[in-house]
């Protein structure tokens, strides 16, 4: 290693805390340069990127035409305030062009700075949608285990990933937050199998909103398909049963397409999958690819008319960021002009195809989940017991991944699912040559 790397590393352990790590510790990667596909660290190691970052760089890296909208954003503005009323033309130019791509009357948006904030402003926004019509007692919302939906208040406390630990030590949740099992078929609740189970983990919400009152609940908040908990999509009626439920209770449906948006499912949007459209959205990510930070809750015009002629009370100082916006108007761009909601089809297939093909009879591979760009294979010592493999097995794995080339993690429920999501913009060549790498590696794990 060189001396540089190692100073850098030493001083990262002795300045830099990072998300979900252990306090004064660093991978020993430090990052440098990224390019397409590729990730470059400072001894000049390349990766391929198989998790597309956080699963948000979905148009690769380094695209030319975002950094050249970003130049000449920053080259003209850089800070001016969405407060009191104020715009940028960036922003405005932003919104034009994400109406253009959202579903049915979800034209309205308000902007963050990511994920979370986009998440905590929906859950706001439902239970002002309800005040605003007199019952402020509707405040409860619903969401799911297994789901990620940030790590803010509000957003940490209706993720039920973590099993507790995006929770724990941080004192009292807010009031009204209830979750509820997730879609994980692999691993049923109820001990049920598709499709004799009749859906029970969509059909659940109903019982729970009658037990609740449907007064008392404003909301379910629910990704398309779970992203950080472990990268698996919902059985085929999961969410039309849903959809009905929430009509029927009078009980509005907020999508957190933060992961699920921008192509990364085989649509733009994940609900359009299944021709469902949500009362609210949360976005982030794609929606300018990762260059800078940012986000946006979409709402439809029933909730926007509630809204109308009253103050809005919620709002970040980076809202509708210039610059940010800039850099989302050319990824939207990209997204149009490059078809890349085609392109996720087209490698998304192949990969699921070589995924069942030479992954799917290992015997450490359980099972398979995901959609279009987005899967995860479940790690096991045993496809009868469907033990998880153990920790150090993983570490060296991710190791093993790290040293020839290939970036990803190991996430999910019972921290076994190996994630395979590569930026939406990957060709297929550069895709077999990522799947020729792991598929070696996660054969010859043995127990
Ligand atoms: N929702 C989902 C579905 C996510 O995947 C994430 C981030 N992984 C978030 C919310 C939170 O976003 P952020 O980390 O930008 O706050």
């Amino acid at each position: 290693m060189h001396k540089r790397t190692e100073e850098l590393i030493k001083s990262d352990a002795e300045y830099i805390i990072h998300p979900w790590y252990m306090v004064g510790q660093n991978s020993g990667i430090v990052f440098e340069k990224s390019r397409g596909v590729y990730l470059v660290d400072t001894e000049g190691m390349e990766y391929i990127d198989m998790a597309s970052g956080n699963c948000c760089c979905n148009l690769g890296h380094g695209r030319r035409e975002i950094i050249d909208a970003v130049t000449k954003a920053i080259n003209e503005t850089d800070f001016t305030t969405a407060f009191f009323g104020h715009s940028n033309v960036y922003a405005i130019e932003c919104s034009k062009r994400l109406a253009r791509l959202t579903p049915g009357t979800l034209k309205h948006f308000h902007f963050t700075s990511g994920g979370s904030e986009a998440v905590d402003t929906a859950l706001k926004t439902a239970r002002l949608y309800w005040s605003n019509q007199g019952q402020a007692g509707k405040y409860k919302i619903i969401s799911l285990y297994d789901s990620y939906h940030g790590a803010s208040g509000f957003s940490a406390y209706v993720t039920g990933s973590g099993q507790g630990a995006f929770q724990n030590a941080f004192g009292p949740a807010p009031a009204g937050l209830i979750r509820i099992p997730s879609f994980y078929c692999y691993r049923c609740t109820y001990g049920l199998s598709y499709p004799a189970c009749d859906v029970r983990c969509a059909r659940i919400l109903e019982d729970v909103i009658q037990a609740e009152g449907s007064n008392s609940v404003a909301a379910f908040i629910a990704e398309p398909m779970i992203g950080g908990g472990g990268f698996f999509e919902p059985p085929m009626e999961w969410w039309q049963i849903i959809r009905d439920i929430c009509q029927q209770y009078q009980v509005l449906l907020i999508a957190d397409e933060i992961l699920s948006g921008f192509a990364r499912t085989g649509k733009m949007f994940g609900l359009e999958n299944w021709a469902i459209e949500p009362d609210m959205m949360a976005m982030s990510k794609g929606i300018n690819g990762a260059y800078l930070p940012f986000g946006a809750m979409a709402i439809s015009d029933k909730v926007y008319q509630s809204l109308k002629g009253t103050i809005f009370s919620q709002g970040f100082t980076y809202c509708g960021h210039a610059v940010s916006a800039a850099a989302a108007c050319a990824a939207l761009d990209i997204y149009v002009k490059d078809r890349v909601v085609e392109n996720v089809v087209k490698v998304g297939n192949h990969v699921k195809q070589r995924l069942e093909a030479e992954f799917s009879p290992l015997p450490c591979v359980g099972n398979i989940g995901g959609m279009g760009l987005n899967y995860a294979l479940e790690l096991v010592e045993n496809k009868n017991t469907k033990k998880p493999i153990d920790p150090a097995t993983k570490k060296e794995l991710v190791q093993n991944l790290l040293g020839n080339g290939i970036y990803t993690r190991i996430i999910g429920r019972l921290g076994n699912r190996l994630h395979i999501g590569p930026p939406c913009t990957i060709t297929v060549d550069e895709a077999d040559k990522a799947l020729d790498i792991i598929q070696p590696l996660v054969a010859r794990l043995k127990f």
